[in-house]
This record gives structure tokens, sequence and C-alpha cells, in this order.
């Protein structure tokens, strides 16, 4: 039985070393990055879910929809306005 050559185990010895010593200064400053971050928490729902309100087994709408475009086009809540995204249209909230 001869040993082997000895050019096998020479060449996983470089990338070896070379990588603790590349992780060590990276994983650092990742670590500090990564705290705080743990759950994020629910803000507003966005999305369609956004524009219906569920009452038991009815169905109503959060939104008014766009005179021009239709059913089906919901139109964006602003503090004083709405607008269609499809067409452009502005309804202006009455006080
Ligand atoms: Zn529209």
């Amino acid at each position: 039985m001869p040993p082997a050559k000895p050019a096998a185990p020479k060449k996983e010895e470089a990338p070896a070393a070379a990588a603790p010593a590349a992780a060590s200064t990276v994983a650092a400053p990742a670590k500090k990055a990564e705290k705080g971050k743990k759950e994020k928490k629910h803000k507003d729902e966005k999305g369609v879910k956004a524009m219906y309100k569920v009452e038991g087994d009815k169905l109503s709408r959060a939104r008014p929809t766009c005179e021009r475009c239709g059913p089906g086009y919901f139109m964006a809540d602003h503090h004083d306005r709405y607008t269609c995204g499809h067409c452009g249209f502005t309804r202006y909230k009455q006080k």
C-alpha cells in the first residue's frame, strides 16, 4: 500500500485557511445588522383585502369605485380626495 500523493491534501489546505479569516471579518458586522429585526408588525393591510370590509356574510366596499372606469376600479383614498389610478379621475371629498 503506497501512500497517496501529497497533492490532494495540499490543495484542500489553501481554501480552508482562507475561509475562517474571511468569515470572521464579515460575520461581525453582519450580526449587528440582523439584530432588532425579529418580526414585522402588521400595519395596515394592503392589496385587494383593504378594499373590502366583511361584516358577517356581507361584503362592503371600503373605497368608492371610479365613475369613468366603472365597478372594479377602486379609487385611492387621499386625505381630501379620491383618485383613480387607471384614468386619473379625481373626486374631492365633501365636507
Ligand atoms: Zn378611472
